[in-house]
């Protein structure tokens, strides 16, 4: 499941993007925002999301309308690294 930034809570700090080993996060223009087909749950490199680790707004969390399986996340971190 790819995670999603809540605008409403994001102050705009840039601690997820600088955390994200896959530059799945960049600047949009009311918040930071998720890439949903470069987020792997930091899957294959962290055992947590490395970006809500960093959030101090608690912003971030699982996007409910992404729902992958642990092996989806796999193979899509497989592809990224191979890119
Ligand atoms: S969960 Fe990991 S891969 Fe996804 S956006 Fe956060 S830091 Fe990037
Ligand atoms: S770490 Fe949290 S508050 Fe900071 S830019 Fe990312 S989502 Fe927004």
């Amino acid at each position: 499941m790819a995670m999603r930034i809540s605008a409403a809570d994001c102050v705009f700090c840039g601690a997820c993007e600088m955390e994200c080993p896959n530059e799945a996060i960049a600047q949009g223009e009311d918040a930071f925002e998720v890439d949903s087909d470069r987020c792997t749950e930091c899957v294959g490199r962290f055992d947590e999301p490395q970006c809500r680790l960093v959030c101090p707004a608690d912003a971030i969390a699982p996007d409910p309308r992404r729902v992958e399986t642990f092996a989806a996340l796999k193979e899509k971190a497989a592809k990224l690294a191979a890119a």
